[in-house]
């Protein structure tokens, strides 16, 4: 009987294998890149109704996010003075718990900070890598009724980092810096070229 079975099993072999062989041949599209899921990760000093605000807002212009249960802040990330957490701890922090096929935005009431010059720990609005799977956006620095729509500004401007994109000089664009000052208002929403490099990350931007 095993004479019998060797053939068949050879053949299987050999029929996944050309299959395999026609698919190469057939398939020219360049690589697409892999499609993302955006983590809406709220630290524990963040409510309910500030942490949907943001992913439904971020869900008008991108198809898949997702909320994360809210998590403690890291104790190690507190500045000497433990006033400030350090927001390039933080976004490190977040990148460790980031899974290949997501990125996290994390969002925190706390006020965050980035060594800047002499000062060890300027506050800042929000920081992402460039490109990267992390980013985070603090609610502290930001006043107004709208606060929490400047939020999410900080939040989609992070988020471009993480995609690649550097800041911009259109004075409009949600990629402007900010250079600490609270100028949302006058963002509307991103310039063609950031639009662009968006739209082939798979966001829908209209
Ligand atoms: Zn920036
Ligand atoms: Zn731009």
């Amino acid at each position: 009987m095993k004479w019998i079975k060797l053939p068949i099993f050879v053949l299987i072999i050999i029929g996944f294998t050309s299959c395999d062989e026609s698919k190469l041949h057939v398939n020219p599209i360049p690589d697409k890149p892999a499609p993302i899921t955006i983590i809406v990760q709220p630290f524990n000093d963040f409510s309910k109704e500030e942490t949907d605000y943001v992913a439904n807002e971020l869900k008008e212009i991108y198809h898949d996010v997702k909320i994360n249960e809210p998590i403690e802040l890291p104790e190690q990330a507190l500045n000497k003075n433990k006033t400030r957490y350090r927001a390039d701890s933080l976004i490190k922090y977040l990148s460790r718990q980031t899974e290949v096929g997501f990125k996290t935005i994390g969002l925190t009431k706390s006020d965050i900070s980035v060594p800047k010059g002499n000062n060890p720990d300027w506050g800042v609005f929000g920081l992402g890598y460039r490109p990267g799977n992390s980013c985070i956006a603090s609610l502290y620095r930001l006043k107004g009724k709208n606060k929490l729509e400047k939020l999410f500004k900080v939040a989609i401007h992070e988020l471009g980092h993480t995609e690649g994109l550097p800041h911009c000089t259109d004075k409009n664009c949600l990629m402007r810096s900010a250079e600490g000052k609270d100028r949302f208002d006058e963002l509307h929403s991103f310039c063609a070229h950031c639009k662009s490099v968006l739209i082939d990350a798979g966001w829908t931007l209209k």
